[in-house]
């Protein structure tokens, strides 16, 4: 009866205590940084097969007093059950606009692209659509070169409004990415009625290609499927020069991955724009 009694007390663990302070903590802390504008964009290259930088993958930072440059691992999931991730998602659409819009101000760098992650949660708001043509319209930037990668269980959350979003936005010529694709349960049929215009395919697939039979031949499919759909295709995660080779001879002609450059600030992603 002790021993039961002690279970249902244990509620009041020491352990789970800390756990659910630590979260709200993060929460609070989460706020805080979005008022104190602590967050960052990274710029990670994108580029084609000579090797030329055609864009970038914007990928969020958090400069968190005590802890240093937080990744987003750490914070987007909270995020997104707190539904921080509205306003936090809209800071990143806007700060994105606001940085394609000086590159399209520059002929150097007025053909880089950039493509923008965004979170099932706040795609699924009801004035998506109007903030990302907001954003658009605020900064200035052209729509043609602004990407949103969308997750397939994103896109399965509710098949009728992700299209009609997606439309809407394709009209204003944005374009639209499959991010981690090849990871989710999609089928092809439902894929093909969506308005995509690239698919990425998932480090995972990328990372065991120097030995694993079965992401082979999964990349080859990918790249076929791709090709059959008149979509381009994207490689993350090339970390070889194997790697590349291996996917340019799958006709792969877009890679993003530390043999390129990791994830940088915008000063090291310009100075290595211009160093090239
Ligand atoms: P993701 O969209 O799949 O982004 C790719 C992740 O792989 C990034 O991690 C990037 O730093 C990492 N990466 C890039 N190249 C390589 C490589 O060659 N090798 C390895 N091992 N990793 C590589 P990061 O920056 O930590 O971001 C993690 C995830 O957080 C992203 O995954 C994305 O889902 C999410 N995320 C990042 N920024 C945003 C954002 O602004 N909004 C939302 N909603 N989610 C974001
Ligand atoms: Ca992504
Ligand atoms: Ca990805
Ligand atoms: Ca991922």
């Amino acid at each position: 009866a002790k021993a039961a009694g002690r279970n249902t007390l244990r509620f009041f663990d020491p352990e789970m205590q800390q756990a659910v302070s630590a979260r709200a903590e993060l929460e609070a802390d989460l706020r805080r940084g979005l008022q104190q504008q602590e967050f960052q964009l990274f710029y990670q290259p994108q580029v084609d097969a000579d090797g030329h930088i055609t864009g970038a993958e914007a990928l969020l930072r958090w400069q968190r007093p005590d802890y240093g440059l937080v990744t987003p691992a750490s914070f987007i999931p909270l995020a997104e059950e707190s539904g921080l991730i509205v306003p936090l998602g809209e800071w990143v659409l806007y700060t994105a606009c606001r940085q394609l819009a000086a590159w399209a101000a520059n002929p150097a760098t007025a053909q880089l692209e950039l493509s923008v992650n965004v979170s099932a949660r706040q795609f699924h708001q009801p004035g998506f659509v109007a903030m990302v043509r907001m954003a658009l319209q605020q900064s200035g930037a052209p729509a043609r070169k602004l990407k949103l990668e969308l997750t397939e269980s994103l896109l399965l959350q509710d098949v009728d409004d992700t299209v009609r979003k997606m439309q809407a936005l394709k009209q204003d010529g944005l374009g639209f990415s499959l991010d981690d694709f090849g990871t989710g349960y999609s089928s092809l049929s439902y894929i093909k009625r969506l308005p995509l215009d690239q698919l990425k395919i998932d480090q995972s697939f990328v990372r065991d290609i120097d030995n694993n039979v079965n992401d082979i031949s999964i990349i080859r499919t990918i790249v076929a499927l791709a090709g059959s759909m008149q979509l381009q295709v994207i490689a993350e995660g090339v970390e070889t020069a194997s790697q590349r080779q291996f996917l340019l001879q799958q006709h792969c002609r877009a890679f993003q991955g530390y043999l390129f450059g990791k994830p940088m600030s915008i000063g090291h992603f310009m100075r290595l724009l211009t160093s090239r």
